[in-house]
C-alpha cells in the first residue's frame, strides 16, 4: 500500500464529511493530532490499522443482518455473510476455537452473551425438558414463573474488583450483579497474586454456576488450567474474559495453561484492546455452547453492525499474521522495561512486575491519590487512568493507583529503551507532585501542586520521544 493511498483515502473522506459538517470533520482531524502528541499509555487502548479503520465506513451499516451466516431474518445478506464468515473463520484459526460468535457490539456484550448463553444451557434447557416442551412460550405460566426466578437466581464466583476484575463479572452497579448472585476471589495480601488454594476453597463453599477468570487490571498470567479443574471440582461453566490480553493469546505470547482457549468452556473478549482490531466483542466456544452463543442477537445484543464484522475480519487477517506474534512479545518486553525503569527508581508495582501488557503503580509512596497522579500526568501529556489497588484505602474513586499499559506505544514502535526514558518521565512527575489541601485546609484526595514549569519541560520531552515514532506515518491529513 503506497503512502499516498492512504492519505488520499482519508482526505478525501473528510473533504466529503466536512460539506455536510465541517466541525464534524475538524473534530476528527483534531483526534488524531491529539492522539498523535499523547503519551498513550492506557492499557485497554490501541490504534487500529488503515485498512481496520477504513473497513468500518461504507453501506455495510446501512444492513439488518439479524440471525447468523445463512439464516437471516432479512432479505439480502449476502454480502453481510461473506464478511461474518470471514470474521468468524479467522478468528477460529487464530485462536484454534471451535466456534465464534462475532457480532458482539462490544465486550459488556460479549460477556452478556455468555452469560445467557450458560443460563440457557444450564438452567433453560433442563427446566424445557423436564416440563417436556420445546421451547418458552410453550411452558405453562407457573412453569414459567418458576423458570425466571431460577435464572435470576444463579451464582457466579469471579475475581474482586480491587484485584483487577471487571465490572462485568458480577458486581452491583453492572447488570450482571443484578442477574447474579455474586462472591469474588482477591489475590493474596503478601504477593498480590491470585491464590489458586483460595479459589478452590472459595468455589467449594459457593458452589457457583459459573466461575469467571479475566482481569482489566492484573498485571500477571492467570493458569487457566488449574482455574479449570476448580471450576471442574464444583461443576461449574468456566468462562475466560480475555477483552484485555486476547493479542497477547493471539500472538502465542500466552500459551499452554495460560492460553484459555483450550481449557474454558467459553471464552469472551474485545476486539480494540490488545487485539488492535475495530471497537467491538467476540465470544469463543465449543460446539456444546455454539447454538446458545448464536442466540445472542437478538437475546441480548441490538442488530449486528455487519461494517464492524467486516472490519473485525480485517484485523484478524492481520493478527494472524507471524508479523503479530512479534508485536504481541514486545508489547510484553516493553511492559517488563517499563516496570524495571519504574522499580528502579523506587516505584511501588502490585506484585512487583508484569509479565503481561499492564503494569500497576501504587502511588501511595509519593504521598498520592491515583487521581492526583491520574491529572498531573496528564498536565505533563502522559495519558495514564487511575486505578483500585489490592485493599484501596483510598476507593475506586480516588483509588491509589495509575494503570499502564505498553499496547498502543508498541503499535507506534516504542522500544524498550523508550520505556525506560517513559518510566523516568513518570517518576519525574509523580516525584514532583504534591497533594494539595481543600479549602478548609483537610488533605484533599483530589487537588495537587505540581509546577507548570514542570509539567511543561515533560509534556516536550514525551513529545521529542514520540517524535522519532509517528504514528500512522503513511497518513497526512494536510
Ligand atoms: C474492557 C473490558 C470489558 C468491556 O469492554 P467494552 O468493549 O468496553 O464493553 C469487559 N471485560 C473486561 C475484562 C475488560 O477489560
Amino acid at each position: 500500500m503506497s503512502l499516498n493511498a492512504e492519505s488520499t483515502a482519508f482526505r478525501s473522506a473528510l473533504e466529503v464529511i466536512r460539506a455536510v459538517e465541517p466541525r464534524v470533520a475538524d473534530a476528527i482531524g483534531a483526534e488524531l493530532a491529539d492522539q498523535r502528541e499523547s503519551l498513550k499509555l492506557i492499557a485497554s487502548e490501541n490504534y487500529a490499522s488503515p485498512a481496520t479503520l477504513l473497513t468500518m465506513g461504507n453501506w455495510f451499516s446501512d444492513k439488518y443482518a439479524e440471525g447468523t451466516v445463512g439464516r437471516r431474518f432479512y432479505a439480502g445478506c449476502q454480502n453481510v455473510d461473506t464478511v461474518e464468515a470471514l470474521a468468524a473463520e479467522h478468528a477460529r484459526e487464530l485462536f484454534g476455537a471451535a466456534h465464534a460468535y462475532v457480532q458482539p457490539h462490544s465486550g459488556i456484550d460479549a460477556n452478556l452473551v455468555a452469560f445467557w448463553a450458560i443460563l440457557a444451557d444450564r438452567v433453560e434447557s433442563p427446566a424445557l425438558k423436564k416440563a417436556q416442551v420445546r421451547q418458552v412460550n410453550d411452558l405453562t405460566e407457573a412453569d414459567w414463573f418458576a423458570l425466571r426466578r431460577e435464572l435470576g437466581n444463579q451464582r457466579m464466583l469471579g475475581m474482586s474488583l480491587d484485584a483487577g476484575g471487571h465490572l462485568t463479572h458480577g458486581f452491583r452497579p453492572n447488570i450482571s450483579g443484578k442477574m447474579f448472585d455474586q462472591r469474588s476471589y482477591g489475590t493474596d495480601p503478601a504477593t498480590g497474586l491470585i491464590d489458586y488454594d483460595r479459589v478452590a476453597e472459595a468455589a467449594r463453599e459457593f458452589k457457583p454456576l459459573i466461575l469467571v477468570a479475566g482481569y482489566s487490571a492484573y498485571p500477571r498470567k492467570v493458569n487457566f488450567r488449574i482455574m479449570r479443574e476448580i471450576a471442574d471440582s464444583v461443576g461449574a461453566t468456566f468462562m475466560v474474559d480475555m477483552a484485555h490480553f486476547a493479542g497477547l493469546v493471539a500472538g502465542k505470547v500466552f500459551t499452554g495453561d495460560f492460553d484459555p482457549v483450550p481449557h474454558a468452556h467459553i471464552v469472551t473478549t474485545t476486539t480494540h484492546k490488545s487485539l488492535r482490531g475495530p471497537r467491538g466483542g467476540m465470544v469463543l466456544c465449543g460446539p456444546e455452547l455454539a447454538d446458545q452463543v448464536d442466540r445472542g442477537c437478538p437475546m441480548v445484543l441490538g442488530g449486528p453492525l455487519p461494517h464492524v464484522m467486516a472490519a473485525k475480519a480485517v484485523a484478524l487477517a492481520e493478527a494472524r499474521r507471524p508479523d503479530f506474534a512479534d508485536y504481541a512479545q514486545r508489547i510484553v518486553d516493553n511492559a517488563q522495561a517499563l516496570a524495571e525503569g519504574l522499580l528502579r527508581r523506587g516505584t511501588t508495582l502490585v506484585t512487583g512486575g508484569t509479565d503481561n501488557h499492564l503494569v500497576l503503580l501504587d502511588v501511595s509512596g509519593y504521598g498520592l491519590t491515583g487521581r492526583q497522579a491520574e491529572q498531573a500526568l496528564l498536565d505533563s501529556g502522559i495519558v495514564t487512568n487511575r486505578n483500585a489497588v489490592p485493599q484501596d484505602r483510598n476507593g475506586a474513586w480516588y483509588t491509589s493507583g495509575i494503570r499502564i499499559g505498553t499496547p498502543a506505544l508498541t503499535s507506534r514502535g516504542l522500544g524498550t529503551a523508550e520505556m525506560d526514558v517513559t518510566a523516568e518521565l513518570i517518576h519525574t512527575v509523580l516525584s514532583q507532585t504534591t497533594p494539595g489541601a481543600n479549602a478548609d485546609g483537610t488533605p484533599s484526595k483530589a487537588k495537587y501542586v505540581l509546577d507548570p514549569a514542570v509539567a511543561d519541560k515533560i509534556s516536550k520531552q514525551a513529545t521529542d520521544l514520540l517524535a522519532g515514532f509517528p504514528l500512522y506515518p503513511t497518513i497526512t491529513l494536510s
